[in-house]
């Protein structure tokens, strides 16, 4: 961790000028590209437990875990041991394997709102899939999200998106029809009063509302008490499909996800990141009346020729299994706890306008003295002084999401070393910022 006050990434630089001329912006994901904080990416050579190593030889304790993923660390034992045993038999069958079984049946086990479940290759994957069978479902076209968060980058959902949407200052995005956005509607988080008030004009009109119930894509915001029983109340009066979004929250905040710890019931939800142990996968899953509609047995499309990837599907497994053995949420909790009170106190002793919290072992922080309960609140953040404290960290060694709005994810590998080491980093990075 002995990264110079000015670290070394030629190689680095040269990789990225290199990508450039053949990947858009040299990325294959927007953010990654770290334009908003006035750098350029780190192309990673390996990673292992809390740490991730540059190819110029930098280390940096990781609190991007891969956007999420990562909750067991990198290269967690069993999930490498499961991999390898599927190496062993194959890659790919395009037919049914045990393992999309094990996979649902502990979904089912862990999430409760969760009957039946299917396995496609991304977030986004999967919400844009939870909106087609909300519509198919209710014979309804209008769906209702809220301003910052993000459900991936499918058409009918780039609107007032956050993350890299965000991120970058777009609005919406061209290629996305009026046509397409013209039945999504977004409105503030947190805001119940514009919720009921869009609910009585057009409820019956409404096919879902989707929520990510724990937002982490306009950096991390909670729910303000009350908001998610809100929606469970108005669209079930209404009779629209409550969608849960949790790609990032799913597995991460709770065993039971945030619709466990919240003890909320949506009607379909979906996953990604954590469900396939740092391989490509999403899934959404719901009660069983409404995932019956899915082809084969109902008419709602939809299909995929790598979905249920047998090495996804045991990474996905291994990680769950993990997960589920006891203390493990109270410790990641602890972990996370020590860290945003060690970067507050960083902040406040050196006289900097912030706060932070996290839910679970997500976390987030705002340049702004807050509260930040809503995309607008999010937006008051100073993002100048977030692209420096980004940079300050990175040269101490701490690996943090390059934007505002992104979360920032603790992990079972995270030593108290790694914690102490980052809150120390803080405090002199802080001190530069005033
Ligand atoms: N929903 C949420 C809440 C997300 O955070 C993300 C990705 N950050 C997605 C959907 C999209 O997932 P993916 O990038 O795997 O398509």
């Amino acid at each position: 961790m002995n990264n110079a006050s000015k670290i070394n990434t030629s190689r680095s630089q040269e990789l990225f000028a290199e990508a450039g001329r053949l990947i858009p912006g040299g990325v294959n994901s927007p953010v990654r590209a770290c334009g908003s904080v006035g750098g350029e990416p780190l192309f990673i050579e390996k990673a292992d437990k809390s740490l991730i190593y540059d190819v110029d030889g930098n280390c940096y304790i990781d609190y991007v875990g891969s956007w999420g993923p990562m909750i067991l660390g990198h290269r967690h034992p069993e999930v490498i041991k499961a991999l390898e045993k599927v190496l062993k038999t194959g890659t790919s069958f395009g037919a049914p394997t045990s393992l999309e079984t094990e996979l649902a049946s502990l979904v089912v086990d862990m999430v409760p709102s969760v009957e039946k479940v299917r396995m496609v290759n991304s977030g986004t994957e999967a919400t844009m899939s939870a909106l087609r069978l909300a519509r198919g479902f209710t014979g309804r076209d209008i769906i209702i999200k809220f301003d910052g968060c993000y459900h991936g980058h499918a058409d009918t959902l780039l609107v007032a998106a956050g993350s890299g949407v965000a991120t970058l200052g777009i609005p919406g995005s061209p290629g996305v029809p009026d046509a397409v956005i013209k039945n999504t509607l977004s409105i503030g988080y947190n805001n119940i009063d514009a919720f009921t008030d869009v609910m009585e004009k057009m409820g019956d009109k409404v096919a879902a509302v989707i929520v990510e119930p724990v937002a982490g894509n306009m950096g991390m915001v909670a729910p303000l008490n009350g908001f998610h029983e809100a929606l469970r109340e108005l669209t079930a009066k209404y009779g629209a499909l409550l969608i849960f979004d949790e790609v990032m929250t799913g597995f991460r905040v709770d065993k039971g996800s945030a619709q466990g710890l919240l003890g909320i019931m949506p009607d379909i939800s979906c996953f990604g990141k954590i469900i396939g142990g740092g391989l490509p996968v999403g899934a959404y899953g719901g009660r069983a009346d409404i995932m019956d509609k899915i082809a084969p047995v109902g008419p709602v499309y939809q299909a995929g020729t790598l979905s249920g990837n047998p090495l996804a599907m045991a990474a996905g497994v291994a990680t769950l299994k993990e997960i589920s053995k006891p203390g493990f949420y109270e410790a990641l909790d602890a972990k996370t706890e020590k860290l945003v009170t060690g970067l507050k106190k960083a902040a406040s002793d050196a006289g900097i306008d912030f706060c932070a919290g996290h839910i679970g072992s997500m976390a987030g922080f705002f340049f702004t003295g807050g509260p930040v309960n809503s995309f607008d609140d999010a937006k008051k953040s100073d993002l100048d002084r977030f692209a420096r404290f980004y940079r300050g960290m990175l040269t101490k060694g701490v690996y943090l999401a390059p934007s505002q709005f992104e979360a920032l994810f603790v992990s079972a590998a995270h030593t108290d070393e790694d914690i102490d080491k980052t809150v120390s980093a803080a405090s002199e990075t802080m001190k530069g910022l005033v």
